[in-house]
């Protein structure tokens, strides 16, 4: 018995990173599971993998949902679950971040999120799920991401707004915050096939060893877990709220 037997979920920004390791997961666990992405040769090689169905979804784009919605509904018959996950980082600080920048991440993160929920909300199953993906970011300030924390912490309220919209129909809506985790978004060299990204992922442990408590850089698949929990009917009764994995950065700063 898996944990999600019976039960279709739509992952964004599935072609890798955390929402790959999601789409893994929730299909071990017996899912049907739709990834969704704009990267469609990585995304269709996973789905292929996998034997889930490959959509391209920008998430910015309301039509594109659409379209998304109805192929997840034609392949499989209904719609159970939600995982808004794909997101893009740019490092500036506030007052050099172009408008056109501070737009284009806005776009990706809380308008992406604002869509899914929008447009897969009234087509869920009831019981269904959502969990959207914030960031430790969303819960602390961050200087030279400001961009980004600003839509991670409108996830929350996005959040906490559809679990109360929502409730009545048994539809459990969720965050993860996750801190730094191994993936392109933190370690660049995995994009990069002339580079070491295994060596840079021992640089980036070396460098959380000293800022986390737990001594290293999160992986992806220890955030799949957690929205695994959170799709799954063992949280059956917890809904509205963000759910930290960070290794425990966010519990403060040591002084010994
Ligand atoms: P990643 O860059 O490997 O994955 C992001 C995925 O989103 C990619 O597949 C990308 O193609 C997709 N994507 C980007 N723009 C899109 C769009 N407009 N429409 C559809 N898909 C799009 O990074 P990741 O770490 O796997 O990121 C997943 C989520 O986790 C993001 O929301 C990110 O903000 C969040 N997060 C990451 C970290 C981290 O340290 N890696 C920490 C906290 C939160």
């Amino acid at each position: 018995m898996g944990k999600l037997d019976g039960r279709v979920v739509i992952v964004t920004g599935a072609a890798r990173g955390q929402g790959e390791q999601e789409a893994r997961l929730f299909r071990a666990e017996g899912a049907q599971v739709v990834v969704a992405d704009v990267l469609d040769d990585q995304g269709r090689a996973v789905a292929e993998e996998l034997g889930a169905l490959y959509v391209h979804l920008d998430v910015a784009e309301e039509d594109g949902w659409r379209a998304a919605v109805a192929a997840a509904k034609e392949a499989y018959g209904h719609v159970d679950g939600l995982v808004n996950n794909a997101g893009i980082l740019r490092f500036n600080t506030l007052v050099d971040t172009p408008l056109e920048e501070f737009l284009q991440v806005l776009r990706v993160n809380q308008v992406g999120c604002f869509l899914g929920i929008k447009t897969v909300a009234p087509v869920l199953e009831d019981g269904g799920t959502i969990v959207n993906t914030a960031s430790y970011a969303a819960l602390t300030g961050m200087a030279g991401v400001g961009t980004y924390t600003a839509t991670k912490h409108a996830i929350l309220g996005l959040t906490r707004v559809a679990a109360l919209e929502l409730a009545d129909r048994g539809i459990r809506v969720n965050a993860v915050c996750p801190g730094a985790i191994d993936t392109a978004m933190s370690n660049p060299a995995q994009l990069d096939p002339t580079a070491d990204a295994e060596q840079m992922s021992r640089a980036l442990d070396e460098l959380y060893r000293k800022l986390v408590p737990l001594g290293r850089i999160g992986r992806p698949e220890e955030v799949a877990r957690l929205a695994l929990f959170l799709t799954s009917a063992d949280s059956s009764y917890v809904t509205g709220q963000p759910f930290v994995v960070d290794g425990g950065w966010l519990a403060g700063v040591s002084v010994i």
